[in-house]
């Protein structure tokens, strides 16, 4: 059974909540630009790209290349490329960082020690990301409540740090997702039929079985308060 099977189920108030995270999108366009899209290339994503395809809306979107990312979704990277009608930059980590990293700790420092791994995602997701938001007003991300107790907060849009955070799927559920994707034939990442919930880096990402929480496909040795990367963590926890 594939990820559309498995998980569409939209809520009763699905159509609501669909109207008003296209009235979102539109307002961000108009009121906090310039602003653009991060993309994992994951369920949420795919979504928003969509919305914002087809709404014709001016807003680039961006892709992490970690330089550790599954085969499926740098496949998925390229279909996205060639499909959106908005840009898909791409950024990538400092070549040289990474070279000399992997040959001080090794490729599976991750799994060591939490500094190694929040090192690495300093490296490879952080300083790129910084790059990608550069005179940016605001940020589009795919946050949603339901994706785990540190996110049951998440507003639809998040003035507390200097950039704004734009959360357009804040209410949504994975059904709705799913059923989003399903109605609309929308491109997804394949690991997705394979019990991937959320996308990440190949070393850093699993499966999950049935009854398991969302967000234990990743970093899944580390503690549960410990498990952002850093791009959705406030400053002053990033530094704890
Ligand atoms: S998610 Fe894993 S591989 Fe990716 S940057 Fe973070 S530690 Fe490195």
């Amino acid at each position: 059974m594939g990820a559309i099977d498995l998980n569409a189920r939209p809520s009763k108030d699905f159509e609501a909540k669909l109207a008003a995270t296209q009235k979102l999108l539109v307002r961000a366009a108009s009121e906090l630009a310039p602003l653009k899209q991060a993309s994992s290339l994951g369920a949420e994503d795919v979504v928003i790209t969509h919305l914002i395809n087809s709404l014709a809306l001016d807003i680039p979107v961006f892709v992490l290349e970690t330089g550790a990312l599954h085969p499926e979704t740098l496949a998925l990277l390229e279909r996205t490329q060639a499909a959106s009608r908005a840009p898909v930059e791409v950024y990538r980590p400092v070549q040289e960082a990474v070279v000399q990293f992997v040959g001080r700790e090794g490729r599976e420092a991750m799994y060591r020690s939490i500094p190694l791994r929040k090192e690495c995602c300093s490296i490879r997701k952080l300083e790129p990301l910084a790059r990608a938001l550069e005179g940016q007003k605001a940020w589009i991300t795919g946050l949603r409540k339901e994706q785990s107790a540190a996110r049951a907060d998440v507003p639809a849009i998040d003035t507390t740090e200097a950039r704004a955070k734009v959360n357009p799927l804040a209410d949504w559920t994975w059904g709705d997702v799913w059923h989003y994707i399903a109605i609309n034939a929308v491109d997804y990442n394949p690991l997705h039929d394979q019990f991937f919930p959320s996308i990440g880096c190949a070393p850093c990402t699993r499966a999950i079985s049935l009854g398991e929480d969302f967000r234990s496909g990743r970093w899944w040795w580390e503690d549960e308060a410990a498990k952002e990367c850093g791009l959705h963590v406030k400053k002053e926890k990033v530094a704890a």
